[in-house]
């Protein structure tokens, strides 16, 4: 199974003095019969909220420094077995110094972006912006880069305003013959969950129409409208494939379907509560859906492309060429595969790196108990 949003990168920054923990954590989740590839993510609050529940300053982050730091962490302690597919992705670009600096990220493996988490940035609104904002001028200029360097844009935490200003521009994009990539990474339909972080049925559509997916999450808030995520009596999972159901029949098919966990568990604060956010647990995730799948009568073929083939088709092959390298797995016809080699940015930005304090980065384990709940009631 492709997992289309998880934080994992924000954990590593998070417990990175847990080595042990994580690497137990990845060993459990990333196996060839469950999840077998995935976007990791970065994941950034509004300064505010950085502020308030971090105790860091927004000229203390550095998305450079960050990303850098989380992949030495992962090839270092050889985290992800080399069959495991993964991108990485960075949510909520509110800390992006300059545009340009997409170029380094993306020599560090940044092939997929939120322009805004759920607060208003630079770039645009979110779905919790106080103001119905869309992209603004530096927003549009970001959409322009994304596409032009190959990242993907997604969709998920953007308000409405904003969805349709990256649509259209990107619809405009295409037409002079430019690649423009959008998917949502995680959210569900609105016509089932009215909740502001679904989708209505024409953004679905017109995601579809661009050949984006929609990676429906398994977030038990996001698949009912209820506060008793403990509630033993609701079926979350029916709930869960019940979105897959309706956009399956809207769109006429499954081929634009993914999936995501957005699993927060790591967060641990109140364990009940906790373990009751998503339907599944991350370690059995492909197994208890493809179950449910088959209940609801979809065939192993349909099964197989909402797992992971129609991210592969529509996102990953489309990406660029350059990150992926052939593989002999019949089944899959690319394998992700971050860089290796003399990455651009050791040549280019040595002295940039060599300026950085390192004691300032998002990772202060200590802060972890705060930011729990409201990323997790939050998102
Ligand atoms: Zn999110």
């Amino acid at each position: 199974m492709f997992d289309c949003h998880y934080d994992l990168l924000t954990y590593i920054l998070m417990k990175k003095n847990e080595v042990e923990l994580i690497k137990e954590h990845c060993r459990k989740v990333y196996r060839k019969d469950n999840i077998t590839g995935g976007i990791f993510n970065l994941f950034y609050m509004s300064p505010a909220e950085m502020r308030a529940e971090l105790g860091i300053e927004e000229d203390q982050i550095n998305l450079i420094e960050n990303l850098k730091e989380v992949k030495q962490f992962i090839e270092s302690n050889q985290l992800i077995s080399s069959d495991i597919k993964y991108i990485f992705g960075i949510e909520g670009l509110d800390y992006l110094k300059n545009i340009e600096d997409l170029d380094i990220l993306y020599s560090l493996g940044l092939r997929s972006t939120n322009p805004v988490w759920s607060n208003e940035n630079k770039f645009g609104g979110g779905v919790k912006s106080d103001r119905n904002i869309g992209l603004t001028k530096l927003g549009k200029r970001l959409i322009e880069k994304l596409v032009q360097k190959g990242i993907a844009i997604d969709l998920s935490h953007a308000n409405e305003t904003t969805f349709w200003d990256i649509i259209y521009l990107c619809k405009k994009l295409k037409k002079r013959g430019e690649n423009p990539i959008v998917f949502a990474s995680h959210s569900n339909s609105k016509a089932i969950c009215n909740v502001p972080r679904n989708l209505t049925d024409e953004q679905i559509l017109a995601i579809k129409e661009l050949e984006g997916v929609v990676g429906v999450v398994s977030i038990k808030k996001f698949c009912i409208d209820t506060e008793e995520i403990c509630d033993t009596k609701i079926d979350f999972e029916q709930k869960y494939i019940d979105h897959i159901n309706y956009i399956r029949d809207l769109l006429g098919g499954v081929d634009n379907i993914s999936v995501a966990t957005d699993d927060m568990r790591y967060y641990y604060i109140e364990p009940e509560y906790y373990q009751n956010l998503n339907v599944y647990m991350q370690y059995e995730v492909k197994e208890k859906l493809e179950k449910a799948l088959i209940n609801n009568d979809y065939s192993k073929k349909e099964i197989e492309q909402i797992l992971f083939r129609n991210f592969e088709e529509k996102i990953l092959k489309r990406l660029d060429k350059k990150t992926f390298r052939k593989s002999t797995h019949k089944s899959i016809n690319y394998d992700i595969i971050i860089e290796h080699k003399e990455d651009v940015y050791e040549k280019e930005n040595k002295n940039y790196f060599n300026s950085i304090n390192h004691n300032n980065s998002f990772s202060n384990s200590n802060c972890s108990y705060n930011i729990c709940f409201k990323l997790a009631t939050d998102k």
